[in-house]
């Protein structure tokens, strides 16, 4: 079958590989009809993690069941399905409470598993025509027969919820003011939740101007350019003394406007803790910031390409002179999708207008580099295999 293989920093090629197969008697095999290219991706696309050449990409996945293991009880053939982009156990501690994306079972030795993805376990990526999905009554989410909703539909596999879940981690309120940091597809998402869940003010912050566009028309945020002027004194002169609450969209690549490079996406201008230290300026004492942007660890066992970039410059002293909270960590996709999905099917939510293309698979390696680039206009790319 056809699959998007990573074959090295910045290239991705569609290659022949061997199909799945059941491993279990809990795992299906599912049908792959759309998957979609991630922010996450980029870290190992961009070269920064030490991925091996050969990783089918794709965490972001959804289809039709084409197999169905012997111990599998509530899913048959046929059965349109989406999958959280974590690989979750179901019967952990942390599974049960609600926590998936730190599973004990399915990636031992690192905090959760996911599909495609360099140190989250053994699961392929669903960038390909199939995708074999372990745990599979726990970790599938059916879905309306037919095709309607596809684009919204492929969203609850990581952003829509993860947005949302950056919006919990914040505790956000209903009538709380709230700043997002990124306005890529995770940041949009968490704007699009604090409206649907009833924020008062939505700032958001980047630098890509099709993307805050976006952001202001369907979320009602008020769209704030970080190369133009500080965006904390942008916000705090619309919003003086800070707002409620803040979430983080961006993640260690963070781009400094107050550094020089050769051009606009110049690592040389990268600072890891510009956004954290930004979010504790604009939220007000006591308030709480919600990080979905991605940090990664430094301990010994991290990858080399890693090591050092996770211990931070961040003012610890600020955050502790204002009292504020702080929650963190990969979203618990099972924890919101089922809800999102009656949200979307009964006409209360809409994330659809964040996709800018579908695409066939062969068309993966151009995709990849354009929204590498955060071109203007490519937004979220979905991949039809
Ligand atoms: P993305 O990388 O395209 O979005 C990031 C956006 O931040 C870009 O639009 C960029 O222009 C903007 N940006 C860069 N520097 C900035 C700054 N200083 N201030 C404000 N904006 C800035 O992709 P994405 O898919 O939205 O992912 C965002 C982050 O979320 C990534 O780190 C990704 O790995 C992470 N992520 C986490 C989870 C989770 O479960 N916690 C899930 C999905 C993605
Ligand atoms: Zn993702």
């Amino acid at each position: 079958m056809r699959a998007v293989v990573y074959q090295g920093p910045h290239e991705v090629a569609v290659e022949d590989v061997d199909e799945p197969e059941l491993q279990h008697p809990n795992d299906i095999i599912v049908d792959i009809t759309t998957s979609a290219i991630c922010g996450s991706d980029l870290h190992m696309y961009e070269g920064r993690t030490d991925a091996d050449p050969g990783i089918v990409f794709g965490h972001e996945n959804m289809g039709v069941i084409e197999e169905v293991g012997d111990g599998v009880s509530s899913l048959e053939e046929g059965d349109r399905v989406v999958l959280p982009f974590n690989v979750a156990c179901g019967f952990c501690e942390n599974c049960e409470n609600g926590k998936t994306g730190f599973c004990t079972n399915v990636n031992p030795g690192f905090a959760g598993g996911a599909y495609g993805y360099v140190a989250m376990g053994p699961y392929k990526g669903g960038q390909a025509e199939k995708l074999r999905v372990p745990y599979a009554d726990f970790n599938a989410l059916k879905l309306p027969e037919g095709t309607e909703h596809e684009d919204s539909f492929a969203l609850l596999a990581d952003i829509f919820p993860t947005g949302w879940h950056g919006t919990r981690l914040a505790d956000l309120q209903p009538g709380e003011s709230i700043a997002i940091y990124g306005a890529g597809p995770v940041g949009t998402m968490a704007a699009y939740s604090a409206k649907i869940q009833g924020a008062s003010e939505i700032y958001i912050v980047d630098r890509v101007e099709s993307r805050l566009d976006l952001a202001e028309e369907h979320c009602d945020a008020v769209p704030i350019n970080f190369e133009e002027k500080d965006p904390v004194e942008q916000i705090k002169e619309m919003h003086g003394g800070g707002v409620d609450k803040g979430v983080d969209a961006v993640g260690y690549q963070a781009i400094d406007s107050d550094k020089e490079g050769d051009s606009a996406y110049d690592p040389a201008r990268e600072n890891p803790a510009v956004v954290l230290n930004n979010l504790i300026h604009t939220v007000r004492p006591t308030g709480q910031l919600g990080i979905v942007g991605l940090y990664v660890p430094s301990d010994p066992g991290a990858p080399d390409a890693m090591a050092g970039q996770g211990r931070l410059g961040i003012d610890f002293g600020k955050l502790f002179e204002k009292g504020q909270k702080l929650g963190t960590g990969q979203c618990d996709v099972k924890s919101y999708n089922r809800q999102l999905r009656d949200l979307i099917i009964e006409g209360k939510a809409d994330p659809s207008f964040y996709v800018s293309h579908r695409v066939g698979l062969d068309e993966a390696p151009e995709m990849y580099e354009r929204f590498d680039n955060r071109e203007e206009g490519v937004t979220k790319v979905l991949l039809e295999p």
